[in-house]
């Protein structure tokens, strides 16, 4: 931790030197693989009893290292980011409770909140994140909770942040906020007072190796989400910890890479004669430059997406042309990976509910990993090229379904 009063350490540093206790010497945090801790009965406040409240010293060490690269004063990781998700929007509504979430927010927390909420009495109305005029009509005497994605999936869009915490605070809301696409690198929200939220599969652990999850924010709020995460059950496992904790000390650098690699590929997207459309904030062509320069120094972020000429079927011909990105979900991954979201995150909206989300049935979505940048644009311009002159294989890509 930083000395009180000094100013905080960048996340370079925090990641390596917070959350670390020296056990015997070592190096790195150990693994403390066990499921339960002999009572000592010392009175010692940080007895550690049973690992499902994350109460082991991995959990402890990993909550920390996030605390420090968020902001906040707390944190917790968890088993997924849904289980982040469902957590802390249970800590935070009661039946007859009523939130404002964005349109289009990744598909686990818009059947989260739309089923399952639904089901318990908590309701919801969608909003525009960009759109702040539009935002007081939704506003309900019971509303509790603002619900944002600072960069949204697959359209990359971007939500006025300022915004949103604006509103919250005159109006007496909780923001919350899922920072997956943008991380720390980008955007700190608490600095703006939002509970930030990961799916720390992506780019915090950063190699597409386990599923886990964390929540940033107040330390009196963290301690509501433990109880859900105490009852619901939905701790990481200490080993999923230590490699996240691994995973963890290169997000700044992984993610720098990224960034540099996204904006040349997305600049490089948009000159080809081949490609209708690139959806990427940090190009000054975007909708969203202007926010994306406000709250992320221009930044972009590690994902794009675009579509091609020539519909869905050149989409998927393109995809089989490539030869370095792996055709997958997910994303912020060491690896380029690259998915058509009409069948993969966004294949249960339908047609009729994609078109409504502005998602065509050609868009391709693009997280670009940490390969050198020249490959990565040769790549693209082989299969572009290869696509173009009829030579690939125009077959239906059907493995690119998930179940
Ligand atoms: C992947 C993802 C999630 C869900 O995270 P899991 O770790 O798969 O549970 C939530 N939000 C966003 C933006 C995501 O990309």
């Amino acid at each position: 931790m930083a000395p009180a009063g000094s100013s905080p350490m960048s996340i370079e540093t925090a990641v390596i030197h917070t959350g670390v206790p020296k056990v015997l010497g070592s190096a790195v945090m150990p693994i403390f693989q066990s499921a339960t801790y002999g009572y000592s009965g010392d009175g010692n406040e940080d007895l550690v009893a049973y690992t499902r409240p994350a109460d082991s010293p991995n959990h402890h060490a990993l909550a920390r290292a996030i605390a420090a690269i968020e902001g906040t004063e707390g944190a917790l990781v968890t088993a997924s980011g849904m289980a982040a998700i469902s957590s802390t929007l249970l800590a935070l509504l009661r039946p007859g409770d009523h939130l404002l979430i964005q349109t289009a927010t990744y598909g686990g927390t818009s059947e989260l909140v739309h089923q399952e909420l639904s089901s318990l009495g908590i309701e919801h109305t969608t909003v525009d994140p960009a759109d702040p005029g539009s935002w007081e009509k939704a506003l309900r005497t019971n509303t509790k909770v603002f619900y944002v994605e600072s960069i949204s999936n697959p359209l990359i869009g971007v939500a006025d942040m300022e915004a949103v915490a604006a509103f919250s605070q005159q109006h007496g809301l909780t923001h919350v906020v899922d920072n997956t696409f943008a991380t720390p690198v980008l955007l700190k929200p608490a600095r703006l007072g939002f509970i930030v939220i990961h799916s720390a599969t992506k780019f915090l652990n950063g190699h597409s190796d386990i599923i886990a999850g964390a929540v940033a924010g107040p330390a009196n709020f963290i301690a509501k989400v433990r109880e859900k995460i105490v009852v619901y059950g939905g701790v990481l496992d200490p080993h999923a910890c230590f490699l996240l904790q691994r995973g963890l000390t290169t997000l700044a650098l992984r993610v720098r890479q990224q960034i540099s690699s996204a904006l040349a590929l997305a600049n490089f997207l948009e000159e080809h004669p081949q490609v209708e459309k690139v959806n990427y904030p940090g190009l000054e062509s975007s909708p969203f430059h202007g926010l994306a320069k406000r709250l992320f120094k221009g930044s972009g972020g590690g994902v794009l997406s675009f579509e091609v000429k020539g519909g869905p079927s050149a989409a998927q011909a393109l995809l089989k042309a490539l030869k370095l990105p792996l055709i997958a979900p997910s994303l912020g991954g060491v690896e380029s990976l690259i998915t058509m979201p009409s069948f993969t995150s966004h294949e249960a909206l339908g047609v009729e509910g994609r078109k409504a989300a502005g998602i065509s049935e050609s868009l391709i979505r693009l997280s670009v990993g940490i390969e050198g940048t020249e490959d990565l644009i040769a790549d693209f311009a082989q299969a572009l090229g290869a696509t173009a002159n009829g030579n690939a294989n125009n077959g239906a890509l059907t493995s690119l379904k998930v179940s």
